[in-house]
């Protein structure tokens, strides 16, 4: 197991029980169904990553044996180097998450993680193994043309899977810690708004880790009030869809 997925387990359980104590929304519904139903789909994504990690590794070392890319070209400190890797490939994420809702065909996918009509930590693991396909071969570009090495992206994982597991919890963070994070991070407020059925809020937000990428590409929203956002995305949220079979069959549903 890597550094990055034991982060992400012991973030995801610690936020599971504090969603239990503190919840922001008070949900109806069975939130352990709501969890098991998500991190089916999330093991299905997880195995598929897993069976592609191959591929990242194998784009590090042809970097680093060919000498291309950005962190093998510049000829600096390491540590600026692996600062900047790391804000580029946050920057990466944004427009990667910016096309997954700008092109019909990427959201046919993506549209699996906003169907969920509730929201709380085991959402940031909601995805269709399509959408981590493209995504995970889209990186080993991005990883070439970094130069990025392998601890550089065990580190930018570990901090975004954490930064993701909160953003999306159901926790309830005081509004001037919220306020104050919002500065640099996306917490979550800000993608509580990503997460609404209103398509001007869903496009909108798209930051992964940082937040800065939103104000400064204009796609930076926040709201008054947040305890009534309603989430998911209108025909498919119904509970008659959120069956494994019926999530993973979703792309190949009209749009
Ligand atoms: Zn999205
Ligand atoms: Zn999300």
């Amino acid at each position: 197991m890597t550094i990055d997925t034991l982060i992400g387990l012991i973030v995801l359980t610690a936020l599971f029980a504090l969603e239990g104590a503190l919840p922001f929304y008070h949900n109806d519904g069975n939130r352990y169904r709501h969890a098991l139903r998500n991190l089916v789909l999330a093991g299905a994504a997880g195995a598929l990553g897993a069976l592609m990690a191959p591929l990242l590794l194998f784009s590090i070392r042809f970097a680093a044996e060919h000498n291309i890319g950005l962190c093998h070209r510049i000829d600096s400190q390491p540590i600026f180097c692996a600062v900047l890797a790391f804000i580029l490939f946050d920057l990466w994420m944004y427009a990667w998450h910016r096309a997954n809702h700008e092109v019909g065909f990427l959201w046919r996918f993506h549209r699996v993680h906003h169907s969920d009509p509730a929201m709380d930590s085991t959402t940031a693991l909601r995805f269709h193994p399509g959408e981590i396909l493209f995504s995970t071969l889209l990186n080993c570009l991005i990883l070439i043309l970094l130069g990025m090495s392998l601890s550089m992206l065990i580190f930018y994982k570990s901090a975004m899977i954490a930064v993701i597991l909160f953003h999306h919890s159901n926790l309830r963070v005081a509004d001037g810690l919220d306020r104050r994070l919002r500065r640099i991070i996306v917490p979550p407020s800000l993608h509580r708004v990503h997460h609404s059925h209103l398509t001007d809020e869903t496009n909108s937000n798209y930051g992964t880790l940082f937040s800065f990428w939103d104000r400064l590409f204009g796609t930076y929203r926040t709201r008054r009030r947040y305890d009534d956002i309603q989430f998911g995305i209108g025909a498919y949220q119904g509970p008659d869809s959120q069956g494994p079979m019926k999530l993973l069959t979703l792309p190949l549903r009209p749009l």
